[in-house]
C-alpha cells in the first residue's frame, strides 16, 4: 500500500488558521459572473440561460462558450440597447415577448435563468419581479428564476454561486423528511458526479442529491433533514440560502487531489456514521489510483515555487493541493475573497506562514511577483499574456474551473495543469538553446 506523500512542513497543525492576510482593495483584473454560464449550461440538461444585457455580454458567451456542442443552444441573449434606456420601449413586454418566443420553440426547456449583467440599461430592469411574472405564465411547465452575473461582483465564479443560491431558495423545504439526506453543493462534471454516487453507495449512503441536479425536475428538496457538503470554495451565497432553510454544512476540505478527496469523503461519511472498514472498502482503490497518478508529477513539481494571483476563488484548496500532494512552495496565495469559515479545514492543512492575499492591487502584486520570480504564476487571461512575455511561466486559472478536477480518478489530470506549463517552458529553453 502507498503511504500519501507529505511535503515537509505540512502537518495536522493549524497551518494557516489565523494567519494575517494581506487586504488589497485596488484596480483587480476578473472576468464577470456570466462565465458561470460556460459550465452551468452544460450541466442542467432542460435548462436555459437567458442573459439580458448588451452586445458585449453576447460577445463575450459566444467567445468564451466556443462552440456549440449541442443540436440547439442552452444560452442566448436578450439584448437591451440605449433604445429602451431612452424609454421608448416596454422592456417587461419586450422581455415577455423574447421568452414567449423562445418558449414556444423550444418545448424541451423546463427550467429558465434570466440572468443579469451589469450594463446601466439592464440594472434598472427588476429581473425578479420579471422572473416570478414569467413563472406564473408559464408553470407548471416552465420555472423562471433569475440571478445576477454582472461583472460588478467580485470574481466570475460567483455566478455559479448565485445560479445555486436561486435554486436553493426555490427549492421546496421538506419538514416531514425522517433521515438524513446528503447533498453536494456545486457543479461538477457528470464523470465525477458519478463516481462520487457509486462511492457513497459502496459506503451504504442511500440518500445522496446534488445541487445543481443534472435534469430541472430532479432538483432537490432541503430542509432540516439536510446535510449538506460543499464540492466548491466559492459558494458564500448558496450556503447561506441553505442554512437559512434548515441544511447544516459538513465541515470538509475540497475534493482536490489524493488526500483532499479523502477527507472530503471522510467527512461526509463521518456525518452519516459509516464505519471505517466500509470507507477503506470503497475508497482504497481510489486513493491508490490517485497516489500513482500524483507520483507520476512529483519529480517535475517537488520544490518548484508558485504565485497564485487572485482569481477563481479556487486558490487556497488549489494552493494545499500542489503544497502537500505535489511538494512544491508557495510563494503567495492571492484569492478574491477569503471565507474563513468554508475553507478552515485547507488553510489547517496551509503550511504556516504562507503568504496570503485577499483582494487585489494589481500593479503591487504584479511588482511583488516579479520580485520573488516564481517558476510558475497561477493568474486569469488578462495577465497571463504579459506575464508570459516578460518569461513567467504561467497558467490560466480559469482552465482549472472548467477542467473536472475533483476525484481520485482526476487527481493526475490536476497535476498535469500544473506541470504541463513547467515541461513546456523546459523543452521551449532546451529548443532555445540548441
Ligand atoms: S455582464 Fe458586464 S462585464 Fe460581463 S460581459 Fe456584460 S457588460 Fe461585460
Amino acid at each position: 500500500m502507498n503511504l500519501p506523500f507529505r511535503a515537509p512542513n505540512s502537518g495536522p497543525g493549524r497551518g494557516c488558521t489565523d494567519q494575517t492576510t494581506l487586504k488589497q482593495r485596488g484596480q483587480h483584473e476578473v472576468f464577470c459572473g456570466l462565465t458561470g454560464i460556460v459550465w452551468l449550461h452544460r450541466k442542467i440538461e432542460n435548462a436555459f440561460f437567458l442573459i439580458v444585457g448588451s452586445r458585449t455580454c453576447a460577445h463575450l458567451m459566444q467567445s468564451a462558450a466556443g462552440v456549440m456542442i449541442f443540436a440547439e443552444p442552452r444560452f442566448g441573449t436578450a439584448i437591451i440597447d440605449e433604445r429602451d434606456l431612452a424609454g421608448l420601449a416596454d422592456i417587461d413586454d419586450e422581455l415577455d415577448g423574447v421568452v414567449n418566443k423562445l418558449l414556444q420553440r423550444r418545448p424541451d426547456i423546463e427550467l429558465l435563468f434570466l440572468v443579469g449583467s451589469c450594463p446601466s440599461e439592464v440594472i434598472k430592469i427588476d429581473l425578479k419581479r420579471a422572473a416570478q411574472r414569467l413563472s406564473k405564465i408559464h408553470t407548471p411547465k416552465v420555472r423562471v428564476l433569475n440571478y445576477s452575473g454582472s461583472g460588478i461582483e467580485t470574481t466570475f465564479t460567483q455566478g455559479e454561486d448565485a445560479c445555486l443560491a436561486a435554486l436553493a431558495a426555490d427549492a421546496p423545504v421538506d419538514h416531514t423528511a425522517t433521515t438524513d439526506t446528503l447533498l453536494v453543493v456545486g457543479a461538477l462534471a457528470d464523470v465525477v458526479e458519478d463516481q462520487f454516487r457509486r462511492m457513497f453507495a459502496t459506503m451504504g449512503l442511500k440518500n445522496v442529491a446534488f445541487l445543481p441536479a443534472k435534469r430541472a425536475a430532479d432538483m432537490p428538496t432541503i430542509g432540516p433533514r439536510t446535510r449538506y457538503i460543499l464540492a466548491q470554495p466559492f459558494l458564500g451565497d448558496t450556503a447561506r440560502v441553505l442554512e437559512d432553510r434548515g441544511a447544516k454544512r459538513i465541515i470538509a476540505p475540497f475534493p482536490l487531489g489524493a488526500e483532499g478527496t479523502t477527507a472530503w469523503l471522510k467527512a461526509a461519511a463521518d456525518a452519516f456514521g459509516v464505519d471505517d472498514a466500509e470507507f477503506t472498502a470503497a475508497t482504497e482503490a481510489g486513493h491508490r489510483r490517485a497516489l500513482i497518478a500524483l507520483a507520476a508529477h512529483r519529480d517535475a513539481m517537488q520544490g518548484k515555487r508558485i504565485f497564485f494571483f487572485p482569481d477563481s476563488q479556487l486558490e487556497i484548496p488549489l494552493a494545499r493541493f500542489v503544497h502537500e500532494e505535489l511538494g512544491m512552495r508557495l510563494v503567495e496565495v492571492g484569492t478574491p475573497y477569503l471565507h474563513r469559515a468554508h475553507l478552515s479545514e485547507e488553510l489547517a492543512r496551509l503550511p504556516s506562514g504562507t503568504f496570503l492575499s485577499e483582494g487585489q492591487d494589481v500593479d503591487r502584486q504584479l511588482d511583488r511577483c516579479r520580485a520573488e520570480d516564481p517558476d510558475l504564476v497561477v493568474c486569469g487571461l488578462g495577465l497571463a499574456n504579459p506575464l508570459e512575455a516578460e518569461g513567467f511561466t504561467t497558467k490560466w486559472s480559469i482552465e482549472l474551473v472548467f477542467t473536472p478536477i475533483q476525484g481520485y480518478d482526476q487527481a493526475g489530470d490536476l497535476a498535469r495543469l500544473f506541470s504541463r506549463p513547467l515541461d513546456r517552458r523546459t523543452r521551449l529553453g532546451g529548443l532555445l538553446c540548441n
